[in-house]
């Protein structure tokens, strides 16, 4: 007898290159991708799983995230979705804030599109609201966030602040396995904070068991991501006495977490 589950939609991530996770979301005969860099870990498992891709999304322009598509679609000519204002040639329905993708081979699963620069200009997430789930690419990691490489740290801020300011519960589905080395440097900025010490625990034992860490949740990130608490007295207190901060204000603070990280080992 087919159980209530049999017809819910899934996400599971394909690992790709080294570190990357292209996500892919199924229905148990048709599945979207969420940038896939490379495409022979798709083309795999969707033959190993006989699934129909139906679509492909991007976050942003970066070859770790989209260098699969053009083989991809030599096998199915599926739409791909992505960032208005990163240019990427194979996109056939360019995004931005505001828009909403439904996908209608998947339950019509509605992504709402939201803009979040730092990483690259045109950086975009998705949020599956009813769903509750986040993919957001190179902006928002596990315990870490995205190298700035054409945004302020202004711009940077105010889009983790946006992903932040979504429900606890929402699941984040990040483009790449940072988290143990993130929380390292997480350790560092709150030696005291219980709530990383616990989650590197944890994600220590799921890297041991060839599991990922993902997806993490936005209520986890809040307690335990220090780019998304740079707001707080305590971690600009002690960024300010380890020599990184000089003004106590949450856009210096975040910019100095992040030109630390840049060289931290
Ligand atoms: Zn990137």
């Amino acid at each position: 007898m087919p159980s209530p589950t049999d017809q819910a939609l899934s996400v599971t991530p394909i690992p790709a290159f080294r570190d990357n996770y292209i996500w892919m979301i199924d229905n148990r005969t048709r599945a979207v991708v969420v940038d896939p860099g490379e495409a022979g870990p798709v083309l795999s498992t969707l033959k190993k799983r006989s699934l129909k891709l139906s679509a492909i999304l991007l976050t942003h322009r970066h070859e770790d995230h989209i260098g699969g598509v053009a083989r991809l679609l030599q096998e199915a000519d599926v739409p791909v979705y992505g960032p208005r204002y990163d240019p990427v040639v194979s996109v056939t329905h360019p995004l931005q804030e505001g828009d909403i993708v439904t996908l209608p081979d998947l339950d019509n699963l509605a992504l709402s599109v939201l803009d979040v620069p730092g990483h690259t200009r045109g950086h975009i997430a998705y949020y599956a609201k009813k769903e509750k789930w986040l993919f957001c690419g190179d902006m928002l990691f596990g315990a870490g966030c995205g190298r700035m490489f054409e945004g302020t740290p202004e711009q940077m801020l105010a889009s983790l602040s946006k992903l932040a300011a979504l429900p606890d519960d929402v699941q984040v589905f990040a483009g790449h396995e940072y988290t143990l080395s993130n929380l390292k440097f997480a350790r560092e900025i709150e030696p005291g904070n219980e709530a990383i010490a616990e989650r590197a625990r944890q994600d220590l034992a799921r890297r041991n068991r060839g599991r990922p860490t993902l997806p993490s949740t936005i209520g986890l990130e809040k307690a335990t991501n220090p780019f998304l608490r740079a707001n707080r007295e305590d971690v600009m207190k002690r960024l300010e006495e380890l020599g990184h901060l000089k003004n106590r204000n949450p856009v210096d603070c975040f910019a100095a977490m992040r030109e630390w990280k840049n060289s931290y080992v």
